[in-house]
């Protein structure tokens, strides 16, 4: 059992930093009725006066989620694929990398209006290359992360619907430690380090389809699920959990159509912001 405040505290910052929160950061349970010896109420205790408020007997409802937690402060990573001089996929005069930042900042400011805190890896339509992508996520160990593209099928111009994708089981983890321990001082032993990221690894999937069920559903579109994939923006982040999203197929002349248009963006934004919140709320 690694000992992670101590481990926190080796660590440099601001990675250091990001998992002091993990341990200090941890919102203190939502409110319940059970007392701390397990669910017995004392019977000593003297019901407080009747409220005039209360024109009801019936007991305020318990908190809908025992596992909720807040979301303010909370920290999100956004990507948004491509940029400059990569365009990502073009079609039918629509370019991805304009879907992929226009989506991206509304979802920022939709986040941030929720108290989370949204850190983009790009605010302008410039080259980003993927390892600075990863790196700057890797800087918040604390947060999740969550790149945004467009999908695109040469071969089936009717191909739709959203698909997410998570790391690849097959994914070296022994080359990913070597990499990770290379580049982050995770004093602590390899021990420490596997942990991080065999934890980040086990978290993607319920963040992956918190966004996938979210859009597929708001969007009306086929749900094509969650998949995996060796892809260099998830393999190099290492200590968050971290997901691709593919919002829609720009290769679909109805699609690309819909992504043209700021009331879908705006949509697609509102429901991935809504899938966050969620897991955000029960992670
Ligand atoms: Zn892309």
């Amino acid at each position: 059992m690694p000992n992670w405040f101590k481990l926190a505290k080796l660590l440099r910052p601001p990675l250091a930093l990001g998992l002091a929160f993990l341990v200090a950061g941890c919102p203190p349970p939502a409110p319940s009725r059970s007392s701390p010896t397990g669910g017995r109420v004392a019977t000593t205790v003297t019901p407080p006066p009747p409220s005039p408020l209360a024109l009801s007997p019936e007991p305020e409802p318990l908190p809908a989620s025992p596992s909720w937690r807040p979301i303010t402060g909370r920290l999100v990573v956004l990507d948004a694929g491509h940029g400059g001089n990569d365009r990502g996929a073009s079609h039918f005069g629509v370019r991805e990398k304009d879907v992929n930042l226009d989506l991206v900042k509304r979802l920022a400011l939709r986040l941030e209006n929720q108290g989370i805190t949204v850190i983009l890896t790009r605010r302008q339509d410039v080259f980003l290359p993927l390892p600075e992508r990863s790196s700057i996520a890797n800087q918040y160990p604390q947060a999740i992360f969550v790149s945004i593209h467009c999908n695109a099928s040469t071969n089936n111009p009717a191909a739709t619907g959203v698909e997410t994708f998570v790391l690849s089981r097959q994914a070296d983890n022994a080359a990913r430690q070597a990499r990770a321990g290379k580049r982050y001082q995770v004093t602590g032993g390899d021990q420490a380090l596997a942990t991080l990221l065999a934890r980040s690894r086990e978290r993607a999937p319920a963040l992956a389809q918190a966004l996938q069920n979210t859009l597929a559903t708001r969007l009306g579109v086929p749900n094509r699920g969650v998949k995996q994939a060796d892809l260099a923006v998830l393999r190099e982040t290492f200590f968050c959990p971290a997901i691709l999203v593919e919002v829609g197929f720009i290769s679909n002349a109805t699609t690309a159509n819909q992504m043209a248009s700021a009331a879908w963006r705006g949509l697609a934004a509102e429901a991935l912001a809504e899938g966050i919140v969620d897991y955000l709320r029960k992670s």
